[in-house]
């Protein structure tokens, strides 16, 4: 356990209509019951600006699912950190493994995103994690170095940042690593932090990502070096997200 504020994003990835705005009602009522954990709700851009005009007034804070690196341009389709920031978001997920994987992110386009977002005032949430064949291997720890060290840009050291660690065979699967799995992890990445920005390695968030449920959360969320959990398809429910966020109060 740590001494730092503990966080839970909940992704909801491509997920939400407009009835989905009954659950983040039902976010913001619990919300305040657990004023220890700050609470972030990433929802699709499409119901963004309504799920802002929810959230504001609430401690639950709002969130991109991604970024451009441009401020604005000719890129149809993308949403730049300005814009995020202009709807009232304070945080955007970056480097997700899913778009790592299917718009073939890379750790240098998630690095200038992530820049873009500290030059627009939000805190990146950005994500690493091993793939199974990599696991398998006993590449994990040689692979989440690599990636926080070339997704990371140097002004992490003075803004906000918060990182997640999500195993790719941990998202959506139901499966999770061990305990001491993903203390290891965390483990190793408050040391190579550390390494790169000294003291200041001590204000980034390290969160854990991978089928967190309301079930396995207060164990996962006890774990050594873990400060919260970012959260896929347990978020899309009020109340299983609450029980998550509760885990960590
Ligand atoms: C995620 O997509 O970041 C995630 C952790 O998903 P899930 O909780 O559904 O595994």
């Amino acid at each position: 356990m740590t001494d730092r504020k503990k966080l839970v994003a909940g992704n909801w990835k491509m997920n939400g209509l407009r009835a989905s705005l009954t659950e983040v009602r039902a976010m913001v009522q619990g919300a305040s019951a657990i004023p220890s954990v700050d609470l972030v709700v990433c929802p699709p851009a499409t119901i963004a600006s309504s799920v802002g005009e929810l959230l504001k007034g609430s401690p639950i804070g709002l969130g991109g699912q991604d970024c451009h690196a441009a401020i604005s341009g000719a890129f149809t389709g993308e949403v730049s950190a300005e814009m995020w920031a202009d709807l009232g978001a304070r945080y955007v997920i970056l480097g997700h493994s899913e778009r790592r994987t299917m718009q073939g992110e890379t750790d240098v386009s998630v690095a200038s995103k992530a820049a873009a977002a500290f030059r627009a005032g939000l805190t990146p949430i950005i994500c690493v994690g091993e793939s199974l064949p990599e696991r398998d291997s006993g590449e994990t720890l040689t692979v989440v170095r690599g990636q926080l060290a070339g997704s990371i840009p140097a002004a992490a050291g003075s803004m906000p940042t918060i990182i997640a660690y999500e195993p790719v065979w941990a998202i959506g699967t139901g499966r999770t690593p061990t305990l001491a799995q993903v203390a290891e992890v965390h483990q190793a990445m408050v040391e190579a932090l550390t390494a790169r920005f000294g003291a200041a390695a001590g204000n980034i968030r390290l969160l854990y990502g991978g089928s967190v449920k309301p079930e396995n959360a207060p164990e996962l969320m006890q774990t050594a070096g873990v400060d919260g959990a970012l959260v896929g398809g347990a978020s899309l429910k009020a109340a299983d997200f609450l029980k998550i966020a509760s885990a960590c109060a």
